[in-house]
């Protein structure tokens, strides 16, 4: 592999020229690619370069009105819902397939919109997204309510049906990923749908829609509005004949919204947050499998995962070994045009999240922590940081409470389980937890006692469409993915007869 240095050198070559071109860049409202009412477009940029990729309409309000009059009109009089459940499983399944036939397609336009390896792309998040429908198309038949035993000479029967118009805002960190979690459980329970791509992510999530349609998937039932959060996202979240809102994103972002859906029409609305996941390497663990899966945990996908293992609680008997080993292998990570064979690691997704991440290394420095390895941006153009390694860190520090979003792995050091328990937990964030040990009971006791939505115990960002993902405390409401998504589209109707 590259060294640091080299990696640097190389990232001056000119970038690799994606195998892709972009077709779409309107808004798709009632089955067609339409410009925004105002005419006005904004740029989305190659963050490995900076340089502008297309030109991509601007959703403001009045095209969030227009996408909402589509998507009622395809729930209130379109065949849509009222279609047989295996016909909307047919369509889905017809969708999968398609979305498989492209899959490099729309794994080169994920990568080259967001900067993560295409090989990611490829290999992992594409099938994943075929894989996520199936699951979805496998539902779409096997919903369906309850009788329930009442007195008397009641007979009750519970309906349960869609929920109407599901507005759905998703962030840039996995587009195409965050659009098959929000699509999926709404479409298969005959729901209609407005969805807001991230401003920095438009291009993907258009290519996969257009893919439904040929699929056979009715007008105006899945609208996508590429937009900005203030204008776009806000109509979204605070209009009137939207039923149902999910949302993926900041924290704060997160309670706007729900302010926007409360102060509206009290539409439920599910929330996929932040966190600030604890990774715990116990006193048992072989070393070299945990610096391995630690660093995995943090730096997969640039480290823009809401659930990445940002801090890495080590034991202190296995510590110093912990530390040097993790800083050798955040040496050795290949970092480099994602485009590029074997590349781990690519650019960040734009100027604002590299400038943060940077802030948040210099505050690392300025309060204390070691900066073992990294610490600086890599080549001279775009948005690429090196892998960078605090040790020393404590639970003070900001680089150890806020979320980066970044390539940095923040070390810290216990002395056993109660303590490591009470600091994991003392955090507002709630979304996931590592914990690499040997030991049954010690996993026994670590998974009952973190108050998150998800542990992975020897393993970590393991997902499957079957598995729900949520969060605790700040990380969020309500659970995805998974038999538990539904209950997140459905309406229950008691029916009662005498
Ligand atoms: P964000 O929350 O601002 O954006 C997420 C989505 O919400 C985007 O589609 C955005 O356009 C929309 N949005 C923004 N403001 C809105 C508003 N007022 N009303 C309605 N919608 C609005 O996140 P970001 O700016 O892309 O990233 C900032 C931070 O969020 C990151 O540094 C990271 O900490 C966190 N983040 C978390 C996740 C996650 O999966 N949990 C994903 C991306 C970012």
């Amino acid at each position: 592999g590259f060294s640091r240095y080299s990696t640097a050198t190389a990232l001056e070559e000119e970038p690799i020229k994606p195998a892709v071109q972009v077709e779409h860049t309107q808004l798709l409202i009632g089955g067609k690619f339409v410009d925004a009412l105002s005419g006005k477009t904004f740029p989305t940029l190659d963050p490995r370069t900076g340089e502008v990729i297309a030109h991509v309409a601007e959703g403001h309000s009045e095209d969030v009105d227009r996408a909402v009059a589509a998507a009622r009109k395809a729930f209130d009089q379109g065949p849509w819902p009222k279609m047989t459940a295996y016909e909307r499983q047919r369509i889905l399944l017809r969708a999968a397939d398609l979305l498989e036939k492209h899959n490099d397609e729309l794994a080169a336009l994920e990568t080259w919109d967001n900067g993560k390896p295409y090989e990611q792309s490829a290999q992992i998040e594409i099938p994943m997204l075929v894989r996520l429908f199936r699951y979805y198309a496998g539902w779409a038949d096997k919903i369906h309510g309850m009788t329930v035993p009442a007195d008397g000479q009641y007979h009750v029967q519970t309906l349960h049906e869609p929920i109407g118009v599901a507005g759905q805002i998703i962030p840039w960190n996995f587009p195409l990923l965050m659009f098959a979690w929000k699509v999926g459980p709404a479409l298969a329970c005959g729901n209609t749908i407005v969805l807001k791509t991230a401003e920095q992510t438009p291009l993907s999530a258009l290519y996969a829609a257009k893919l439904f349609h040929e699929a056979g998937l009715p007008e105006g039932v899945l609208n996508v509005v590429s937009g900005f959060g203030p204008t776009a996202g806000a109509a979204l979240a605070s209009h009137m004949d939207v039923d149902k809102l999910a949302f993926t994103g900041s924290t704060d972002t997160g309670k706007v919204v729900l302010e926007l859906a409360a102060r509206s029409n009290l539409k439920p609305v599910t929330l996929e947050l932040g966190g600030k996941s604890p990774f715990i390497v116990c006193e048992d663990a072989d070393v070299d499998q945990a610096v391995e899966l630690a660093h995995f945990a943090l730096f997969f996908n640039q480290g823009q995962c809401c659930c990445a293992g940002s801090r890495t609680y080590v034991h202190e008997h296995v510590y110093d070994e912990f530390v040097e080993k993790a800083k050798a292998r955040a040496l050795k990570r290949i970092v480099g045009d994602p485009f590029k064979s074997g590349i781990e690691q690519g650019p960040q997704i734009d100027s604002e999240q590299f400038e943060k991440i940077l802030k948040y290394i210099r505050s690392g420095v300025q309060s204390g922590a070691t900066l073992e390895t990294g610490g600086d941006r890599l080549g001279s153009k775009g948005f690429y940081v090196q892998p960078t390694v605090f040790s020393n860190v404590e639970d003070g520090m900001l680089i150890a409470k806020e979320e980066i979003f970044g390539p940095v792995q923040s070390i810290l050091k216990f002395k056993d389980l109660d303590e490591v328990i009470e600091r994991a937990n003392n955090t507002r964030y709630g979304l996931a937890a590592g914990v690499f040990t040997k030991n049954i009971d010690t996993a026994n006791t670590l998974t009952r006692a973190l108050r998150v939505g998800t542990v992975w115990v020897n393993c970590f960002d393991t997902f499957d469409a079957a598995i729900p993902f949520g969060g605790y405390k700040m990380s969020g409401q309500g659970r995805e993915k998974g038999e538990y998504s539904l209950k997140n589209y459905l309406q229950v109707k008691a029916v009662r007869y005498v």
